[in-house]
C-alpha cells in the first residue's frame, strides 16, 4: 500500500512550538507512525512544485492524507482538481482537523464545511460504531486535553457513517469521524489535530488514522471515469 501524507507545512516554519511537538513537521510525524512492513509512506508539502501532488505521484497513491490550515487558498485549483479526479477514480482520502476548510474537502462535499471553534478545551470522543473497521481496537471513549473545540453545525454533506462523536467541556458536540464515498473513492474526515496540541501522540488517535488508511485503500485505483458512447455487447434485433 502506498500512502502520501500531505501538509501545507506553514506553521512549522514560523512557530517553534509545532516542531517541538511534531519534530520534522506534522507530515513527518504522521508518516512515522503509519510506516510498517506493508505500508510505504512518503510526504508532500505545499512548498514543493505542484504541491508535490503531480499526476505521477497520485497515480501511484492508494491513500492521501491532507493537513492544511492557513494556506488553503494558495493550493492551486489545478492541483485540487487533480486530487478530486483521483478520488473519483478510487484513491482514498483522509482529511484531518483544519483540512475541513480545504478546497478539496469543500469540493468533495459541495458545501462550505464551516464549523464553530475555540482554542484550549477538553474533548471527550465517543466511538459510536465499534464494529466499524476504522474503530477496531479503539477505546469506547477517550479524552484529548487540550484540544481545539470544533462544534456543530458542521456544514458537510450528510455522511454515510458517523463513527466518532466529540463532546467538549463548553457543551458543544461534533461529528468527529465521518465517512463518505465519492465516485470510486472512500473519504474519511477526522477532527483532532490542532498544530500546537499533542493529539497525534495519542494512541487512540494513531490507531484511528492507521485503521482509516487501511479502510480507504482501494482494491482498484485510477479507474477511468468517462461518459462514452459504446457499441452494444449483444446484437440488437
Ligand atoms: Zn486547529
Amino acid at each position: 500500500m502506498k500512502v502520501v501524507v500531505w501538509n501545507e507545512n506553514i506553521h512549522e516554519k514560523s512557530d517553534p512550538r509545532v516542531t517541538e511537538i511534531y519534530p520534522g513537521g506534522i507530515h513527518e510525524f504522521i508518516a512515522s507512525f503509519l510506516r510498517c512492513d506493508d505500508v510505504e509512506v512518503t510526504t508532500a508539502t505545499q512548498d514543493q512544485e505542484e504541491c508535490g501532488l503531480t499526476d505521477a505521484v497520485l497515480d501511484e497513491t492508494d491513500v492521501l492524507l491532507w493537513w492544511g490550515h492557513i494556506g488553503h487558498e494558495h493550493v492551486p485549483d489545478e492541483v485540487v482538481n487533480r486530487v478530486h479526479r483521483h478520488v473519483l477514480g478510487g484513491m482514498g482520502l483522509i482529511v484531518l482537523h483544519s483540512g475541513h476548510n480545504s478546497k478539496i474537502f469543500q469540493k468533495l462535499n459541495g458545501t462550505s464545511c464551516s464549523l464553530k471553534w475555540r482554542d484550549e478545551t477538553r474533548e471527550r470522543i465517543w466511538t459510536i460504531m465499534p464494529n466499524h473497521p476504522i474503530a477496531e481496537g479503539v477505546d469506547e471513549t477517550f479524552v484529548l486535553e487540550p484540544e481545539e473545540m470544533y462544534g456543530e453545525r458542521f456544514d458537510i454533506a450528510p455522511p454515510e457513517e458517523i463513527i466518532f462523536l466529540g463532546w467538549f467541556n463548553g457543551g458543544e458536540v461534533f461529528r468527529s469521524g465521518c465517512t463518505w464515498t465519492r465516485g470510486h473513492g472512500k473519504m474519511f474526515y477526522f477532527q483532532p489535530g490542532h498544530e500546537t496540541n499533542r493529539a497525534y501522540h495519542n494512541e487512540n488517535v494513531q490507531r484511528i488514522i492507521k485503521n482509516a488508511v487501511r479502510w480507504a485503500c482501494p482494491i482498484k485505483k485510477n479507474i477511468r471515469v468517462g461518459c462514452d458512447w459504446v457499441p452494444p455487447y449483444e446484437e440488437i434485433k
